[in-house]
């Protein structure tokens, strides 16, 4: 099912002149509207004649999580108040967070793109949807559920927590659809379990993913533990929310809403722009938005362009799960290390659970990374002997896909907090 497969599965060479004419007029509007790129454009001596092509894009500055916090909150608005309808801002766990605004236009566009998602990732005007996304200023909660309801999916708010009560819910409203984080539908799952929820029995079928990054391992994990099709969705506040990019029933790379987004990927440390299918940082351009336009935003998020045609029919590039952020990485003893290539090892060891967090120190000039793993219940093992066994087992693992040593911690089934919305993974104490 393709919602718009006029835009979805446009031929690309009209695409590209759609995004160019687009940009042009991007370009000319944040020009005349926001002071902070008048004066970028005017210091990178670019004029909006300049761009003829879309390779042009590549003379405009780039903009930083930095720059949007320093205009913080309105500087960045590319119209009056008046037309503003929607303020949503990002977490902002350290200092200011990022204020973002939508016109009615912007809304409109916003919920074509998350109805997109939706019918992609399987769900319908039949479905009845259960929002365990938070609602408020993070943009999951409100950005899905408009998606849904413009597909004519029935929607239910349920927002986070109390997951006994979700799982009442999904059982007495007869929930097919799930749309929360990865980590948040794998606590269902678990409590689920607990309470002797046998979710094959539920009318549950489909799970739509995002906020967080999720490995293939754990979509494995949910779909056999909640017995439905899960799919991955990408979106950040900066750009828009959610409907920035999303998986089709292939499974194989999430599909970018090229028509309003136009996506680069850089080199993170020259800034040099990738041919695709080469690993870098994902930069998106806004190409429709009203309110909040962002040029050459650097997302931090790493990942890879895939230019092959998909199966679906869909012509618009799909990027592969992202890997990790640029600032996710750690960096011990002088190796980069990333939380994903520790899980990809821990979710190929059986008898452990797909919950684990990493916790970084220093002893005296050493730096040391310490990985705390639970068991699963069926096979926490009896022995101090075959404990220790396994953990070095894992040790070992660990140390060839990372290169350096790290000490590993099993602990009790289910003694690792689970986060309702994103997850802590890494706790770095060299930071305090
Ligand atoms: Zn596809």
């Amino acid at each position: 099912m393709i919602w718009n497969p006029e835009y979805e599965c446009m031929d690309r060479q009209k695409l590209k002149e759609l995004q160019l004419k687009r940009l042009q007029a991007l370009i000319r509007w944040v020009y005349n509207e926001v002071p902070f790129y008048r004066e970028r454009l005017e210091e990178a001596d670019v004029k909006i004649s300049d761009i003829k092509t879309l390779e042009d894009i590549q003379k405009l500055p780039f903009t930083t999580k930095d720059d949007l916090r320093d205009n913080y909150p309105f500087g960045m608005f590319a119209v009056p108040m008046e037309n503003v309808v929607r303020v949503h801002s990002s977490s902002g766990t350290t200092g200011k967070p990022i204020v973002v605004g939508y016109t009615r236009a912007d809304i409109n566009t916003w919920s074509e793109l998350t109805a997109r998602i939706a019918t992609a990732g399987g769900a319908t005007a039949k479905d009845i949807a259960q929002m365990s996304f938070s609602y408020g200023l993070f943009t999951g909660g409100f950005g899905m559920h408009a998606g849904l309801e413009r597909i004519g999916a029935s929607v239910v708010p349920v927002s986070t927590g109390n997951t006994e009560r979700q799982i009442m819910l999904m059982k007495d409203f007869g929930t097919t659809v799930l749309v929360c984080t990865p980590s948040y539908a794998l606590h269902i799952a678990e409590v689920g379990e607990d309470i002797g929820v046998d979710f094959s029995r539920l009318p549950l079928r489909v799970g739509l993913f995002g906020a967080e990054r999720f490995s293939e391992k754990m979509r494995q994990e949910i779909e056999s533990k909640l017995h439905i099709s899960a799919t991955d969705n990408y979106g950040l506040t900066e750009v828009i929310g959610p409907g920035v990019a999303g998986e089709c029933g292939h499974k194989d790379g999430l599909h970018i809403n090229e028509d309003h987004f136009l996506v680069e990927t850089i080199d993170p440390d020259t800034g040099e722009q990738l041919e695709p299918g080469n690993e870098g940082e994902l930069v998106f351009t806004t190409l429709t938005k009203e309110a909040f336009p962002v040029i050459r935003y650097r997302t931090r998020d790493l990942t890879r362009l895939m230019t092959e045609p998909c199966a679906c029919g869909r012509s618009l590039v799909r990027m592969e799960k992202v890997k990790g952020r640029t600032d996710d990485m750690i960096i011990v003893r002088g190796v980069n290390i990333w939380p994903s290539q520790i899980e990809s090892v821990l979710f190929e060891i059986e008898g452990i659970e797909p919950h684990y967090k990493i916790i970084v120190d220093r002893h005296g000039s050493m730096d040391v990374i310490e990985v705390l793993v639970e068991m699963s219940s069926e096979i926490f093992p009896g022995g101090m002997k075959e404990l220790v066994a396994f953990e070095r087992n894992i040790e070992e693992k660990l140390q060839t896909v990372l290169g350096i040593r790290v000490d590993v911690r099993l602990v009790e089934p289910k003694s690792l907090d689970r986060a309702s919305g994103k997850s802590q993974r890494v706790v770095d104490k060299r930071d305090l």
